[in-house]
């Protein structure tokens, strides 16, 4: 595949002017606009706007009909300050791309724009911009957006630059990719009374210190041997500073992650119960909300071999994985709807780890990421 300097130079000055733009989720519209513009000078068949909120998806027909492929990037950034010298600075205060998704957005444009020259023998090529992965909510917003019926994959696909591997390779793992999470808030109510007259409170200082300490024996005592299960308590807070006062309500935090929906489902359930119990034997009021879900991504052994292939196409090394990665992707829930793969590109092993202040998406990776999206999908609507 033949990718010119001029091209490479475009797509790198697009990340810059969306690594400026830089928008946290759910506020992405000046990206939204910006990729609708990129998008609409390569014609595509169909333009949807507004999916799930400020997601963008554009379609590719190939030549007769076939199955749909969907390949995906994300429009958010972070609320993370830029601490890093560059020509092309965030200029939001406080946000700015430190997932590399500025330059997940400009290889899956490259790859819509060489495949959009070159369409392939059949079926249809959807490229699809997330808003709001950083959260867990864009990509479960997006399909059950109506409009979603109008894209509707066969296969889907996605990659994430990683640091810390060699930049260029290309990292797979059958099975599950990035595990499942989801953040609990317990809330604890019980009522104040005077610091001097702590038996006429109900005061949850002992419950929450339990609830901790429970929280996070919970993968030890719920999750069987050959499950993976972490619980991080993340936060917690107990009444108010305040010496005279006896405190009357609590707050804990924790996430949740495992490798599989059985393990989450085991452990959530089970944690639930040991929390009313605490909460009930210390005469407390107790409810519990669940935010931030990411399901497991799981990889379809025959995409990822596709993915495999396509890296052997190219030229690229190879790494096997032989553990799930501990993050979680809101791609999860793409590969509950169809077969799929997620895959990672290496972004330099020296690189700052992703979410750090001083990361900044490594532009040499751009046109290895676009050769992997243009083979996966020429081995699908070409080959096959
Ligand atoms: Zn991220
Ligand atoms: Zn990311």
């Amino acid at each position: 595949m033949h990718i010119s300097k001029s091209q490479i130079a475009d797509w790198t000055a697009m990340r810059h002017r969306l690594h400026r733009a830089a928008e946290v989720a759910n506020t992405e519209s000046r990206t939204k606009y910006r990729i609708i513009r990129r998008l609409k000078s390569i014609h595509p068949d169909n333009l949807l706007s507004d999916l799930g909120g400020t997601g963008v998806a554009a379609v590719f027909n190939g030549k007769k009909e076939g199955p749909t492929v969907l390949l995906r990037a994300e429009l958010d950034a972070l609320p993370i300050n830029e601490d890093i010298e560059l020509e092309y600075c965030s200029t939001t205060e406080g946000v700015s791309h430190k997932c590399g998704h500025d330059g997940h957005m400009a290889m899956l444009f490259g790859a819509a724009e060489l495949l959009s020259k070159n369409r392939p023998k059949r079926g249809r090529i959807v490229v699809l911009y997330q808003p709001a992965e950083e959260t867990g909510e864009g990509a479960s917003r997006v399909i059950n957006d109506p409009n979603f019926n109008q894209i509707q994959p066969d296969y889907v696909f996605a990659l994430h630059n990683l640091p810390g591997f060699e930049k260029h390779h290309i990292i797979v793992k059958d099975n599950v990719f990035a595990s499942a999470s989801k953040g609990l808030i317990v809330k604890l109510q019980g009522a104040t009374a005077h610091a001097a007259q702590p038996e006429n409170a109900r005061t949850p200082a002992l419950a929450m210190a339990q609830i901790i300490q429970g929280l996070s024996a919970a993968p030890q005592l719920y999750v069987p041997l050959e499950e993976s299960a972490k619980v991080t308590v993340i936060h917690a807070k107990l009444g108010e500073i305040a010496f005279g006062t006896t405190p009357g309500n609590a707050i804990v935090m924790a996430t949740f992650r495992t490798h599989s929906k059985a393990a989450m489902d085991t452990l959530s359930e089970r944690s639930l119960r040991m929390i009313a119990g605490i909460a009930s034997s210390a005469d407390l009021d107790v409810s519990s909300e669940w935010v931030e879900e990411f399901p497991a991504t799981i990889n379809d052994a025959g995409c990822n071999t596709h993915v495999r292939l396509a890296a052997l196409e190219n030229k690229l090394d190879l790494q096997d994985r032989q553990h799930a990665f501990p993050w979680s992707e809101d791609f999860g829930h793409f590969t509950q709807i169809a077969p799929g793969a997620l895959f990672g590109l290496g972004s330099g092993v020296h690189q700052p780890a992703l979410h750090h202040p001083t990361y900044d998406f490594p532009d040499e990776i751009l046109p290895t990421g676009v050769k992997m999206f243009v083979s996966i999908v020429n081995r699908i609507l070409n080959h096959a």
